[in-house]
């Protein structure tokens, strides 16, 4: 019975070589990791579809493939993330994404000390009137810059 099914499975295997991989297959490859596809092989002209779902909110990402006559077709889907979809082409493919962190770096704004701000008056520290931030030790007030009464 195990020697049957073996005969049969290098017939299937001897039958699609012969007649099933006629065409050449091209081979799709990443850069990075976080892509997932359903093959890794394809047909010239046949629909690739790319995941990607390694996001996180505050980057930009760019997409790229090594050649120039893949036309990337990019759309969001709340299930996958980012979907990629384009025609494979008469070569292998590799694909790529380059990301930068959009995060805006605010200064901390002085203005924003309190009255109640909690820490340590340092000696001979003086209040301001203006804004009663109460540990100043210069001329001026180091929360809102007016002078020293
Ligand atoms: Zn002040």
């Amino acid at each position: 019975m195990k020697k049957k099914s073996i005969c049969f499975l290098t017939g299937v295997i001897i039958f699609m070589s012969l007649f099933g991989c006629g065409k050449p297959k091209y081979v799709l490859t990443f850069e990075k990791t976080g892509f997932e596809t359903e093959k890794k092989k394809y047909e010239e002209g046949e629909k690739v579809t790319v995941y990607y779902d390694m996001i996180a909110t505050d980057t930009d990402y760019s997409f790229y493939t090594d050649s120039e006559d893949v036309v990337l077709k990019q759309e969001y889907d709340n299930n996958h993330g980012y979907v990629f979809t384009f025609q494979m082409p008469a070569h292998d493919v590799k694909m790529g994404v380059s990301s930068r962190n959009s995060m805006i770096y605010e200064p901390v704004n002085p203005g924003e000390i309190t009255e109640g701000d909690e820490g340590e008056i340092p000696d001979g520290a003086w209040k301001c009137p203006e804004c009663n931030y109460d540990k100043n030790t210069g001329g001026f007030c180091s929360n809102c810059g007016s002078k020293k009464p």
